[in-house]
């Protein structure tokens, strides 16, 4: 990580703001639990830092992808239930056992290989699993023929100790999408073929849905750090992430100049621009070019021209000089220019700008109750 003198930006991340969050999502359940969803580095936050702060606010149950990413937390939170979405790979089935992780089962080719495993474990202690049934995503889990399958056949299930029955729905964060009440329906019924088991389907836009969405078990990801569940409605989130961009160049333009690579934009008048060092490989997407926007203050400046690798640059002619000068800070994210803001204008969601956050940026935690 880059100091604080060298960087080109600074990302401070809000460890109080996601426990925050968190204490509201699950203030949100009537009754069930509330998981947290770590993948992708905690969606690029760093899990390090952000797994212990959500266990420090009551969270017993996190979801990674990928096994070695339950590994990682493993060794963060010795007592935390782990589970890990993308399932068994052939063979993997002892890593699961030996890091105490709980598979998602994704369909009966992983039932039999993790239902044998278990029946050769003897005395030896194995996880329990989850099964996930595919209601309408089409991705991951049994499609509704298997489902039909293990519903008739029980015994499939074998040994296997079945922690919850899962599901995941593809609109939740459009409330009127018909495909919400239609994944319900098809989740309530695969569910009551099986044995009764606690079951979990919400998102973090699952959660706002409604009660018939709960269940035992919500897995919010995005709400936690601060990504609007409800698009279109006031944001109930509170604000995890600021990233401010240093300005290395302020200026003076006229006409007939243009802007950076491709020439796209065109000085129209006497005005200044600022050089910021943040670009694409920082993960500030290419697709912000000419139509991203910063902000000192609540003052908004544009983003002129392409996005290059390193590099942005603002035109700042309708700020008073001394407020864009070499070394200052403009909020590319921040309390007057929110996560959600930046993605629509680059064409993208908020979880997307996340998961690209650099690894060139200054980072500070703030909180976290360490
Ligand atoms: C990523 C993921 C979640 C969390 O979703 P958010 O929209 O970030 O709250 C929950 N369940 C599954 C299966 C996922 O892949």
């Amino acid at each position: 990580m880059t100091s604080v003198e060298h960087c080109g930006a600074i990302l401070t991340i809000d460890l109080d703001a996601i426990a925050a969050n968190y204490r509201l999502l699950r203030g949100r359940l009537a009754g069930a639990a509330c998981a947290a969803v770590v993948k992708a580095d905690a969606y690029g936050l760093g899990m390090e830092h952000v797994a212990p702060a959500l266990s420090r606010a009551g969270c017993e149950t996190f979801f990674v992808a990928h096994i070695d990413e339950g590994i990682q937390l493993r060794r963060l939170l010795p007592d935390a239930g782990i589970h890990v979405f993308n399932g068994l790979h052939a063979g993997c089935e002892p890593v699961f056992a030996e890091h105490r992780l709980v598979p998602v089962l994704n369909s009966l080719g992983d039932i039999e290989a993790w239902a044998r495993f278990c029946g050769r474990a003897g005395a030896s202690p194995v996880p329990p699993a989850d099964i996930h049934l595919d209601t309408g995503m089409t991705r991951l889990g049994l499609p509704p023929e298997e489902v039909d399958v293990l519903a008739g056949e029980p015994d499939r299930l074998g040994p296997i100790d079945v922690a919850y029955v899962l599901s995941h729905l593809a609109c939740a964060d459009e409330p009127g999408h018909e495909l919400n009440r239609r994944q319900v329906d098809a989740f309530r019924k695969a569910r009551g073929a099986l044995a009764p088991r606690p079951a979990s389907l919400a998102n973090s836009s699952g959660i706002f849905l409604g009660p018939d969405y709960h269940f035992d078990l919500a897995r919010p990801g995005a709400a936690l750090y601060g990504v609007a569940p409800v698009p279109g409605e006031p944001n109930p989130m509170a604000q995890v992430v600021r990233l401010q961009g240093k300005i290395l160049q302020v200026r003076d333009v006229d006409t007939p100049q243009t802007v950076g690579y491709g020439a796209t934009h065109r000085i129209a008048r006497r005005g200044r621009m600022a050089t910021v060092a943040v670009g694409y490989a920082d993960g500030y997407l290419r697709s912000s070019s000419n139509s991203g926007g910063a902000n000192f203050g609540d003052i908004r400046v544009p983003v002129v021209g392409r996005v290059s690798m390193d590099l942005i640059t603002l035109d700042v002619s309708d700020l008073p000089h001394r407020m864009a000068r070499p070394g200052d800070l403009v909020d590319l994210i921040g309390p007057h220019n929110p996560l959600d803001r930046l993605a629509a204008d680059a064409g993208t969601i908020g979880y997307e700008i996340l998961t690209s956050l650099g690894s060139r940026y200054h980072r500070v935690y703030k909180g976290g109750g360490a």
